[in-house]
């Protein structure tokens, strides 16, 4: 068992047409328990004159109505207590609750039952094995374990594959840092953001260069950056580790991940997950490659408050190449690439926030940190980009400042006010950052 290359042989070599079907069956049934026993859904499947018989084929799916976080605010209001009328079990089967971390608007509630939570557990290990770990890890944990499920269900895969587990719970930074080098851990799980903040207080306070510690493999979560070429690079060159990307969310579950081929994108679990790219202007389905679009995903076997073409707002786009390492789940490419609400216009050009991320990390001489600030003065948008240079790079600040804005405009057809700062100035986040701020209006809802 410990040496099979994938997790579910069978489901992850099965071809194409077959996980189609297997899709199908899975979504009729899922769609059918939703409207059987979620009041919500009924509602609003009855408005778009939708039934459970009428899904027969693949393209009835896009018939289904799309689901949005507001509505999900929306029926939290209404009985049962506290998750409103999109449960679909008693509320007694309801084994475990968590939130979404609310940074666009109140939290949504999110119910699972024990078996949704085997199943969270279930779609991690699938990930895990991808990225190579086996019954030898000793896996460290610096996560803050609380109400958000980011790494819980993590945390129970690597101990479901057999790895040794080491809950970094309430340890800070610098305590977590002394244990994996006292227990020689093997592999952590985090965001971009932490895993790099980590790594910048072991080289600065602590005189320990990560990169020599035994940490083989990271897995990274709840942002972009594992997926961004150069923050990719920063991370493995300061850990000496092979980083790789997972996506997922709470009221979806563990749905993509980048496996140990690291093929510039991440597979979709298809057994389990129905992704459609949805226009972001009309809504038309994109199922041809390299065309970006917003995400609509099925969760095909979530039960207690099912996740049933739930627009989640990820921007993402199919790859058109197969994966080397022979599972047969498609890639998208790139990873996430944003959320449709963060890709603005900004002097009526479209900009993703992670191209800036690719090219301030791209530059030697910068720090990792970075800060982007967009506002409209006299009626034009400025953009403003603060960033850090290295103490050992500050005699060269004229030439990085050059090669930033070439790069930057090269990359993202606009110019910026840059301004360089001195190191360690800008904020540091400790799980999830908040580099690009919008002040043009106010966040919306997503
Ligand atoms: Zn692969």
């Amino acid at each position: 068992m410990s040496e099979q290359k994938y997790w579910n042989p069978v489901l992850e070599t099965l071809p194409q047409e077959k996980l189609r079907q297997l899709q199908l069956k899975k979504f009729q049934k899922i769609f059918k328990w939703a409207y059987d026993h979620s009041k919500f859904h009924r509602r609003l499947y009855n408005q778009a004159g939708i039934k459970p018989e009428d899904i027969i084929s693949f393209a009835d799916i896009a018939r289904v109505p799309t689901v949005e976080k507001s509505m999900m605010r929306d029926i939290q209001r209404k009985d049962p207590f506290p998750y409103g009328d999109a449960l679909c079990v008693p509320l007694e089967e309801v084994t475990v609750f968590r939130q979404t971390s609310g940074t666009t608007g109140q939290p949504v509630y999110q119910p699972d039952t024990w078996q949704d939570w085997e199943w969270w557990m279930e779609c991690w290990s699938y990930i895990l094995w991808a990225q190579g770990y086996r019954p030898r890890d000793r896996v460290f944990i610096p996560f803050g374990y609380n109400i958000f499920v980011a790494f819980w269900a993590g945390h129970y895969a690597a101990e479901k594959i057999g790895c040794e587990v080491i809950p970094g719970g309430v340890l800070d930074t610098k305590a977590r840092i002394l244990k994996i080098q006292e227990l020689k851990a093997t592999a952590m799980m985090g965001t971009p953001t932490y895993i790099l903040g980590m790594a910048e207080t072991a080289r600065m306070k602590m005189n320990i260069d990560p990169s020599e510690l035994t940490i083989n493999k990271i897995t990274c979560a709840g942002e972009c950056g594992a997926s961004i070429p150069s923050t990719k690079k920063r991370l493995e060159e300061a850990w000496g580790a092979k980083v790789f990307d997972h996506a997922g969310a709470t009221e979806i579950g563990a749905w993509s991940f980048e496996c140990q081929d690291q093929p510039g994108g991440m597979h979709v679990n298809e057994a389990f997950f129905l992704v459609e790219i949805a226009d972001v202007e009309t809504g038309e389905i994109i199922a041809e490659p390299g065309r970006r679009g917003k995400m609509i995903i099925t969760a095909l076997d979530r039960q207690a408050q099912p996740c049933v073409r739930f627009d989640s707002k990820d921007v993402i786009e199919w790859s058109a190449e197969a994966c080397s390492c022979g599972r047969t789940s498609r890639l998208i490419k790139g990873g996430v690439v944003g959320r449709a609400d963060d890709i603005t216009k900004v002097k009526g050009v479209l900009l993703a926030p992670s191209a800036i991320e690719e090219v301030v990390r791209n530059i030697d001489g910068l720090g990792d940190e970075y800060e982007v600030i967009v506002e409209r003065i006299d009626d034009a948008d400025r953009i403003k980009l603060r960033v850090e240079v290295l103490p050992e790079a500050q005699d060269q600040c004229r030439l990085i400042e050059g090669e930033l804005a070439d790069q930057l405009r090269l990359k993202t057809n606009l110019r910026y006010d840059l301004e360089i700062c001195g190191c360690e100035t800008l904020p540091r986040y400790e799980v999830k950052a908040k580099r690009f701020k919008d002040l043009r209006h106010k966040p919306k809802e997503d």
